[in-house]
């Protein structure tokens, strides 16, 4: 930068990871490596907070294993270099061929909550409009599929009613199938400042005590799937209590009813409620108090309750029971179904479903034909197309033939993820766009591989699980050849012969088509009402704030406030009355087994993202949960053999995985939890998808990924350790291991059962090769590390036990550089010196073991005082839960 030049401005975007949607500013500071990301605080979705995730972004944007040319596979297998030409003309021609030959049914499109709502919008435009086919889904069916259909029959649109300033006036938070603390970390310390300062109440039900639990007054520790007997039940009670609102019944709503008749078979009494959801009487007994009793409820949920085979019928029993006393469509209260994804409701909103048709219009006739007209389309769909896990099903049978996958990994996320992989092998046609040369999907057989541009680098909204539609901008420019997804779909579109229709210039062209078809032919009848935006200006579009929908022709642009929708009691139904549902006795859809007789539940980490391809580039998240693990209560450990810090094979009858053990009484007995986000690039053996089984909701069709009858014995890996290397290094096969990362170089944490000579032998023959090295040995390990010309070239270290994984040893090997002689020195070490415990506080790196100290000694007695002395929990607040938790607990153990 000139001397006296101005700084840039920060850019204001906003952040790619969850459905919270933070607004964030960002610098990037010319010649540095990263950039500089910090809440922004006019955004309403954070005001200027930000989780870990969002407070490392900077850490994340290196090029490092981008995808940066288009590669096509060439007649020897290899992916080769090309031209954007050929390339395009490569997918272009492969699509129109197959559909020729085969239908417009044999091909498919499968979306990522990840893209912008311009690339959602063009792609589902081609597709549904051009190729004639819905085969378009995305891995938001994953998500909140459920939440979309419960939506449907409920309001007769997919309509969120609140806002996230409901949270800051409810005087009840039910938290439901949702581990807010760490998968909406924002949103939930605005939760908690709202307990802390106007005594709300927050009750959590869900099947695993999570960290969510250390802000709850009341937990509600279900069986799994049971989620539907508890909200009936509460229906019957607010009946039996005469807390419902009949004259919101009788105005707004019909079929209550025969929900309640539902609801009575389901749940006939308190104490029948109690026993079947596995949950002490006295707190159901409390929650339905609380509920009946609270004017201001919010409940809301999460993945929980939409990964399920019943998760529709699950948010319908939740729906009913605020309508049932209209509670909903005003300050303070509502169902609010929290999105994980931080484009998931773009995606809605697009139609990028396969079970919808564009802007919230399905496939009536009339909708067709109106959208057909809008698009000016040669070729509609007619019928809804094949949804995610069916979509890969008639993969694997040949029906369809060609596939272009956007912004996700299939091959690791499905159920089954296995067979996924073996289904992709058998395309004929395989596109990829993607950031990453090298994932489990690109690796399944790829014949076209297209760089799509990433965060920062693109233009383009995003919305949140309030409705709020933002803004991402660019504040990096495109590397190499990558482009926005927008224009990939544009080009092929132009190839395949419909240029006129796809002749966008740019997102704001693409914004303002999709904002106009949402107003078209509208009145009023649909919720999905852009109308005031289809006119936009470029310059109005690169400077939009934040806005929530609907926002109707005549709506003004600069909104003050929050939006909600049903206040007056008028759905979108034909006769505008919400419906009450009735649901299905709930059941899981595959008993356990005597060989498969636990149940596995998935779900996330506090700090790391889906695959982990943003977020597993961060050292600080790294620090964290740096390794795949499966979480298991005590009773089941020692039925098991298992011991905290082991391995455990965990099995189902779809495949198996190894894993780290967790010991926690936080799971119930016969449930087992493990992450999602490790993937055959991330470690040996944690591709949890491949695990879970394939069964879908019959309304959303979203997988039940928190029920697969699963088994799990122990594994015997004595040795642990890490290597750390300056060039890429390849582990001996059966050797256990999970990437991390690291500021510079590669690390692998790694187990093993063979013993230390075969380590001092691997390490010689890889590291040691042209290196000189110092030994560092004591009775029951073995630590190297090794220099190439005078500077540290790479180490390993392994041992028996957790000490092994330690790092303060070789650190001070290192720092003291190679041996002065040239010859290999060989020390004999001390016992390690005590390391600070897990890390618990990401942005400052404090561990476990120094809150605990502090606490013990008398230094700190509480979060505050914790911060002021080590820094912890003082900045995003994310690690806040587990702070509490640790010093509870030490405050405990001090006091014995
Ligand atoms: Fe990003 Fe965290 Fe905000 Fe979610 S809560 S949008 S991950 S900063």
């Amino acid at each position: 930068m000139n001397a006296g030049a101005r700084p840039p401005e920060p850019v204001r975007t906003t952040c790619p990871y969850c459905g919270v949607g933070c607004g964030l500013r960002v610098e990037v500071v010319e010649a540095a490596a990263g950039a500089s990301v910090t809440g922004d605080p006019t955004h309403p979705a954070n005001f200027g907070r930000i989780c870990s995730k969002g407070a490392t972004l900077g850490e994340t944007i290196s090029l490092d294993g981008r995808l940066l040319h288009p590669l096509v596979r060439s007649a020897g297998g290899a992916m080769v270099r090309t031209t954007w030409d050929t390339a395009l003309d490569t997918v272009a021609q492969g699509f129109s061929r197959i559909i020729e030959r085969d239908g417009p049914d044999a091909v498919a499109f499968y979306l990522s909550g990840q893209l912008l709502t311009e690339d959602y919008y063009v792609a589902n435009k081609l597709m549904k409009g051009f190729i004639g086919s819905a085969n378009v889904d995305t891995n938001s069916r994953l998500c909140m599929a459920s939440s979309v259909a419960g939506h449907r029959r409920a309001f007769g649109s997919d309509t969120v009613p609140g806002s996230y300033s409901d949270l800051e006036t409810a005087d009840l938070t039910v938290l439901v199938g949702s581990n807010t603390a760490w998968c909406h970390p924002v949103l939930f310390q605005r939760m908690a400042r709202n307990r802390q300062e106007r005594g709300a109440n927050i009750v959590v039900i869900d099947p695993r005590r999570t960290a969510t639990c250390e802000e709850a007054d009341l937990v509600l520790q279900i069986a799994p799937g049971t989620d539907t007997i508890l909200f009936s039940g509460l229906l019957v009670y607010l009946t039996e209590q005469l807390a419902l609102d009949y004259s919101f019944i009788d105005a707004h709503t019909a079929g209550f009813e025969t929900a309640l008749v539902r609801a009575r078979e389901i749940a006939p009494t308190l104490a029948a409620t109690a026993q079947r959801c596995g949950v002490p009487e006295r707190d159901v007994a409390r929650f339905f108090d609380l509920f009946a009793t609270t004017e201001n409820v919010i409940t809301c949920y999460s993945q929980g309750v939409n990964q399920s085979a019943q998760g529709t019928d699950k948010v319908n029993a939740i729906i009913n029971c605020h309508l049932a006393t209209g509670r909903i469509g005003r300050p303070g209260m509502g169902p609010l179904s929290l999105t994980g994804q931080p484009n998931a409701m773009g995606g809605r909103e697009v139609g990028g479903l396969a079970n919808q048709l564009a802007a919230h219009m399905g496939f009536s006739p009339a909708e067709i034909e109106r959208v057909g007209r809008f698009w000016n389309a040669p070729r509609m769909a007619r019928r809804e197309g094949l949804k995610a896990v069916q979509m890969f099903e008639a993969i694997e049978r040949g029906e369809i033939k060609a596939l272009w996958v956007m912004a996700t990994n299939p091959a690791m996320s499905l159920p089954r993820a296995g067979a996924v992989r073996e289904a992709l092998g058998k395309l004929e046609l395989l596109v990829i766009s993607d950031n990453v040369e090298a994932n489990d999907t690109v690796g399944s057989g790829a014949h076209v591989l297209l760089p799509a541009a990433a965060w920062g680098e693109k233009h383009g909204t995003v919305t949140n699980s309030e409705r709020r539609i933002s803004r991402q901008r660019a504040f990096l420019p495109l590397p190499g050849e990558a482009k926005p997804d927008w224009w990939i779909v544009s080009q092929v579109a132009r190839r395949m012969g419909y240029g006129d229709a796809f002749a966008y210039r740019s997102a704001a062209d693409v914004f303002r088509e999709h904002a106009a078809l949402s107003a078209f032919e509208n009145g009023g009848m649909r919720d999905f009402d852009l109308g005031a935006l289809s006119g936009i200006s470029d310059k109005d579009y690169d400077a939009l704030g934040p806005v929530q929908w609907p926002l109707p022709a005549d709506a003004p642009l600069a909104q003050a406030g929050d939006t909600r929708l049903f206040g007056d009691g008028r759905f979108f139904t034909s006769d505008r009355k919400a419906r009450f549902v009735a649901p299905e006795p709930p059941a899981l859809k595959e008993a356990s087994s005597g060989e498969f007789p636990l149940r596995l539940n998935t779900g996330r980490v506090r700090d790391q993202w889906h695959s982990m391809t943003r977020s597993g580039r961060s050292p600080r998240l790294a620090t964290h949960i740096a390794e795949p693990f499966v979480e298991v209560h005590s009773d089941d450990a020692r039925a098991a053999g298992l011991v905290d810090g082991g391995f455990a094979r965990v099995a189902t009858a779809h495949g198996a995985c190894v894993l780290k053990v967790t010991v926690s009484d936080g799971q119930r007995p016969g449930s087992l939890f493990v992450p999602i986000h490790w993937s055959d690039a991330t470690a040996s053996s944690a591709r949890i998808g491949e695990l879970v089984a394939p069964h879908t909701d019959p309304h959303s069709g979203q997988p039940e990924a928190k029920a697969t009858p699963a088994t799990i014995a122990s594994a015997r890996l004595p040795l642990r350790g890490f290597a750390r290397s300056r060039r890429p290094l390849a582990l001996p096969s059966g050797t256990w291991w999970a990437r991390i990362a690291t500021s510079e170089g590669h690390e692998l944490r790694l187990a093993s059962d063979r013993d230390l000579m075969f380590w001092h032998d691997f390490a010689q023959a890889t590291l040691g090769r042209d290196a000189e090295v110092v030994e560092v040995v004591d009775a029951h390990s073995y630590r190297a590390a090794f220099f190439v010309d005078g500077e540290f070239d790479g180490c390993l270290s392994i041992g028996t036990g957790e000490a092994a994984l330690r790092w303060d040893t070789l650190k001070a090997v290192i720092a003291a550089g190679p041996p002065s002689s040239g010859a290999p020195v060989r020390i004999q070490v001390a016992p390690e010196p005590a390391d600070t415990g897990a890390v618990v506080c990401a942005c400052f790196g404090v561990g476990e073991d120094a809150v605990r100290d502090a606490v013990c000694a008398g230094r700190a007695s509480n979060v505050a005082e914790i911060g002021r002395l080590l820094g912890a929990g003082s900045n995003c607040g994310s690690c806040l839960p587990e702070l509490k938790r640790l010093i509870a607990r030490a405050r405990a153990k001090a006091a014995a």
